[in-house]
């Protein structure tokens, strides 16, 4: 037997100091966990269970890639977020345990497609649209756990052109990444290679064409994305 067509290259990301890439499974992202982008959202920070959803994982952008604005969007947003890189997969995990489970950590962008975002929020329908589009998942280099340790505070900052957008801290996160490793276990089989994207901080905004949007989080580096024209 053999394939009808090639099947796609498995995304990785590469990892620091190394020439070891990192196969990308699945990418799962927390909704509004830091209280003052919940607010900035018109949505109330109290402490409910968090949710997800999902990017594919070939949605993954390399560092210092140039993306074209995408299609059916007027109002393309940047998110700074720090990226959970999983390394060995489990069901029903336990907050003393979800460390263990963990890779490495990079810095990443959940690009969105605010309008469309926000139109199915009122609708109630899927945010795939406005979440889920290509190349919606700038992610940087992971730097391994064996190397950084687990970053529970330090800065996670964006910029746009230089200007600052975002300055908030990690310990600031509403659901801790133990929290969000034990919560998401107890509903999905955790796999290895899979990513989650952990919120993001108040001050999200528009980006144009000719954009350049830098995100840092102290101990892990950089994140460029410069925005091209439509393709
Ligand atoms: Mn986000």
């Amino acid at each position: 037997m053999s394939y009808v067509f090639s099947p796609a290259p498995v995304t990785t990301v590469p990892v620091v100091g190394t020439s070891d890439l990192f196969p990308v499974r699945r990418i799962f992202c927390v909704g509004r966990n830091y209280a003052a982008h919940a607010r900035e959202m018109g949505r109330d920070p109290d402490r409910e269970p968090p949710f997800f959803f999902t990017k594919p994982a070939d949605a993954v952008v390399a560092d210092e890639a140039t993306i074209p604005y995408p299609p059916e969007t007027e109002n393309l947003h940047y998110e700074a977020e720090l990226v959970v890189a999983i390394g060995r997969g489990g069901v029903n995990i336990t907050l003393e345990n979800a460390l263990a489970h963990i890779y490495g950590y990079a810095v990443g962008n959940d690009l969105t497609r605010r309008d469309l975002q926000l139109k199915a929020r009122e609708q109630g329908r899927p945010w795939d649209w406005g979440k889920a589009f290509d190349r919606s998942a700038p992610i940087a280099p992971i730097h391994p756990a064996s190397s950084v340790g687990h970053p529970s505070s330090g800065s996670i900052r964006l910029t746009v052109n230089g200007e600052v957008k975002q300055d908030a801290d990690l310990q600031e996160l509403i659901w801790s990444v133990p929290e969000i490793i034990s919560i998401l276990s107890h509903s999905m089989a955790l796999q290895p290679g899979d990513l989650i994207m952990t919120g993001t901080p108040a001050g999200v905004g528009p980006l144009v064409e000719g954009d350049v949007c830098v995100v840092t989080i102290e101990g892990l580096g950089d994140l460029t994305t410069t925005i091209g024209p439509r393709s």
